[in-house]
């Protein structure tokens, strides 16, 4: 259609948005193996919440698994970005496999910290979301029972410790950073001795993709979000954008999933991507918003980022 057909537009595109150092890393990972090690290289569990990332890997002979033991023992794997527990590089080790971790540095920080927190004799509350990999991962560092799951603000009034002298709270790195400090400042209500981070466990890419789609948010008439269902830190991102002044705003996995039907009266949208979607995937949106609207583009940025993480040494010289 001619620029005239078409109903004009604002597009916010929040910045930072998109990958972070820590997915970007774990699929440089799962590439230079397939490089080094030849295909197939398995991969347990999604790489990065993003079908999109799996699948394109799958194409060029990633094979995911949900566990070890769907891996023949000769084959090289990778563990996801998310973490894994203890007994998984465990049993790669008994049952002597070739195995790269690609967990981000900042979520093997937060477990370092809660292995520190156990040996000095403290209780562990993890905030966190139930059964989300990282969550498993993180509670799977240390023995049955040391690690106790808080999940909102009601879980922090009703915990019940043995001694509230001797804990701790560490948390998911992708986490409302609001919802975070309100579960928090509910613990040290109740736990005034309760020892925390010196800086947040959430993590610098997390924080920053919400303060981003907060400063759009507010004027828009709708906020798109790209990332997949089981992406924690794009749920947060669209949870934020709501509580930021747009209710409308709603998650989508790419321009496919978007409802035209309720597009006509939007004069004004943001478009922001949660840190394992990857901007072929934003590009894809802007250009069906283009199809359909006179788009003016707008750049919003809070800050720069300049991230970058080492990769195992097993695969630098790849
Ligand atoms: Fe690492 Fe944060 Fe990215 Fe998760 S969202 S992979 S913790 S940088």
């Amino acid at each position: 259609r001619q620029a005239g057909d078409r109903p004009p537009l604002t597009l916010y595109l929040a910045r930072p948005r998109g990958f972070c150092a820590g997915v970007d890393r774990a699929i440089k990972i799962v590439e230079l193996a397939l490089e080094r090690f030849g295909a197939p290289v398995y991969v347990r569990h999604e790489i990065v919440h993003n079908r999109f990332v799996v699948e394109s890997l799958e194409a060029r002979g990633a094979i995911f698994v949900d566990e070890l033991d769907e891996v023949p023992p000769d084959m090289p794997v990778v563990f996801s970005a998310h973490g894994v527990p203890k007994s998984v590089p465990a049993e790669a080790e008994r049952r002597k496999m070739l195995y790269v971790d690609a967990t981000c540095p900042l979520v093997s920080k937060v477990h370092r910290e809660a292995e520190r927190h156990h040996r000095d004799g403290q209780h562990i509350l993890l905030i966190g979301h139930a059964g989300h990999p990282e969550v498993v991962g993180t509670m799977g560092q240390l023995p049955d029972g040391a690690v106790q799951l808080v999940e909102t603000v009601a879980d922090a009034g009703r915990v019940a410790v043995a001694d509230p002298k001797r804990l701790a709270y560490i948390t998911q790195t992708t986490l409302s950073v609001d919802d975070t400090a309100a579960i928090v400042a509910r613990l040290r209500q109740r736990f005034p001795a309760i020892i925390g981070p010196h800086r947040e466990d959430i993590c610098y890419a997390t924080t920053n993709r919400q303060e981003a789609v907060k400063a759009i948010a507010g004027d828009c008439d709708m906020v798109l979000v790209i990332g997949a269902p089981n992406s924690s830190n794009s749920l947060r991102l669209v949870e934020v954008a709501r509580k930021a002044g747009c209710p409308s705003a709603a998650l989508v996995q790419r321009a496919a999933d978007i409802d035209w039907s309720t597009m006509s009266d939007v004069r004004r949208i943001g478009l922001t991507a949660g840190a394992s979607a990857p901007e072929v995937l934003v590009q894809e949106v802007i250009a069906a918003l283009q199809a359909h609207f006179d788009v003016t583009l707008q750049d919003v940025t809070v800050t720069e980022e300049d991230v970058h993480f080492k990769l195992p040494r097993v695969l630098q010289q790849a």
